[in-house]
Parts: structure tokens; sequence; C-alpha cells
């Protein structure tokens, strides 16, 4: 079974700041992690290769320093890693992001499954994923909480959603994208932190991915932020006054009148 796992490094801080000018994120000085959610995709991953034979390979897009993220994988059990980076990918949005990992997937050729994080802790949007598999032209399912069965053609996976659980089975090679449900990630090991050290991680550019550069970084990115913002918090609080009796009648006025019961 070989598996592709999706990983982006991500500023390691729920306190982000915008630059005023830029409408980007204040990156400097914060340490960068890899995306939480993506730690449950790669750990899943490694258990599947470990039940049932195969590779797991690890792909993120972004600058120079987002190597950290794929050694950092191959210390907790991915067997190889690949970077894709190039200047032409700056300023990708999740549409030109999809279109080269997967372009990379494509050159990777050998590929059972992928698996990403259920969205990300910067981004945030959740479109990666039904992204790639559309592009890949492959079944995709999201909110993966456990992997019930799995062969070379099909798996049953069990997703998560907003009153229960579904039980779907899709063909394989499929796209999915994983909660935290689903496991407990390891810490790396000796002998991984030793393999991640020695690791030589190819980088791929958008010549060696055969990606025409308009297709990715701005040019490829039919989105644009126009501001970033953080909303205002209205406090808008009343005490009631009177009789307790008088207060939750008018509590329940007020809540009706809100249409809230
Ligand atoms: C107009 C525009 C301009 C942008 N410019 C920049 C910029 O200049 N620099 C910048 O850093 N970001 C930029 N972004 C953000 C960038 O597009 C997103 O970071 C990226 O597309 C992923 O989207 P997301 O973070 O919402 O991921 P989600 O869709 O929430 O991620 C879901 C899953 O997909 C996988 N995944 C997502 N991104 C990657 C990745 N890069 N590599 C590997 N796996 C991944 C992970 O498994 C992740 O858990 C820009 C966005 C827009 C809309």
């Amino acid at each position: 079974m070989n598996i592709v796992v999706c990983l982006k490094q991500v500023p390691g801080t729920t306190e982000v700041k915008i630059d005023p000018q830029t409408n980007t994120l204040v990156r400097e000085g914060i340490k960068n992690i890899i995306n939480p959610f993506d730690t449950y995709a790669l750990e899943e991953g490694v258990r599947l290769k470990e039940r049932y034979g195969g590779k797991v390979t690890a792909i993120s897009m972004g600058p120079a320093q987002a190597e950290e993220v794929l050694r950092e994988a191959i210390s907790t059990g991915a067997d190889e890693a690949i970077l894709l980076s190039d200047s032409a990918f700056a300023g990708s949005d999740t549409l030109a992001t999809s279109y080269a990992l997967t372009s990379a997937i494509n050159k990777i050729q050998d590929y059972d499954l992928i698996i990403c994080g259920r969205q990300t802790i910067d981004g945030d949007t959740g479109q990666v994923g039904p992204e790639l598999a559309e592009m890949l032209g492959i079944p995709f399912v999201a909110y993966i909480s456990k992997v019930e069965e799995i062969d070379n053609e099909h798996m049953i996976v069990k997703r998560m959603v907003e009153d229960g659980h579904e039980v779907i089975e899709t063909p394989l090679p499929a796209v999915i994208t994983v909660v935290k449900e689903i496991n407990v990630p390891r810490l790396p090991s000796l002998r991984g932190l030793t393999k991640a050290r020695n690791a030589v991680i190819p980088i791929w550019t958008a010549r060696e991915l055969g990606i025409d550069k308009n297709s990715v970084g701005l040019s490829g990115s039919p989105t644009r932020v126009i501001k970033i913002f953080f909303p205002q918090r209205a406090h808008h609080g009343e005490v009631l006054q009177g009789e307790l009796e008088n207060q939750v009648k008018s509590l329940i006025d007020k809540l009706r009148d809100a249409k809230l019961i």
C-alpha cells in the first residue's frame, strides 16, 4: 500500500498578527510546526503501512524551511519526503496549491491512498483535500475517524458528521481527510531522529513538476485576499432588575422576541 501524506508547515500560534500594509500574516519570530491535523494524517499513514506493508511518502509545498516538517515526518515513520518549493508557488491560493500538490502526486504515480488533515490552523479552508481528489479524478471522503477495513482495491471508513457517524465504502485510490479522533500520533524514536537527520529530501520545482508558472502563484490563483481583519467583539450585556419572577418573565419575553425560543 503506497500512501502519500500531505503536510503543511504552519505558524505554531493561535495569536496571529496581520501586517496591515500587505494583508499577510506576520511570520517573523514565530516558531513553525506541522499543521496539527496533519500529524494525525501522518500517524494513520504510518499505521496502515506497518499493518499492510508499502511505504509512506510525505509531501509539502512551501518555502525552503518547510523541509523541517518533512524531517519531522521521517522521524515519526514516513519513508520518504518531497518538498515542493519554487518562487513561482508564492502567493498560491488553495486551487493553485492543490494543482502543485496534484502534479507532484501524478509524478509519484504509484499511490493507493492520499491522506490530508481535515484543515489547517492558518488558512483553515479545508479545501485542499477535496480539490486534490477532484483534480486527480478519484473519490474523496472527509472527516475520517476510523479506517475500518482496507485492501488494495477498496476501503471502509467511519466518518464524523454533525449528529453521529457514517460508514462509507470507497474504491481506491482515494483521498481522505482525517480528524483528531482517529489516533494518537507517536513521538519520534531515536532511530527515526537519526534517519531524519541523514535523509536527503528532494526539492521539486515548477519546472520539475512540468507546471506552467501561470497556473500557480498569484497568476494561477483565482481568489485574492482583499482584506484581513479581526472582528470587533460586541459586548452588549443587560442586567435584569426587579423581583426574580419578573426577571425570569422578562428574560423569556426577550428570548421570544429574538426568536431564540
Ligand atoms: C489569494 C491567496 C494568496 C495566498 N498567498 C499565500 C502566500 O503568499 N503564502 C502562503 O504561505 N500562503 C498563501 N495563501 C494561503 C495558501 O493558499 C494556503 O495556505 C494553501 O492554499 C492551503 O490552504 P489551507 O491552509 O486553507 O489548507 P486546507 O485546505 O485547510 O488544508 C487541508 C489539508 O491539505 C493539506 N495541505 C494544505 N496545504 C498544504 C501544503 N502547502 N502542502 C502540503 N499539504 C497541504 C494538509 O494535509 C491540510 O491539512 C494564500 C491564499 C490566498 C487565497
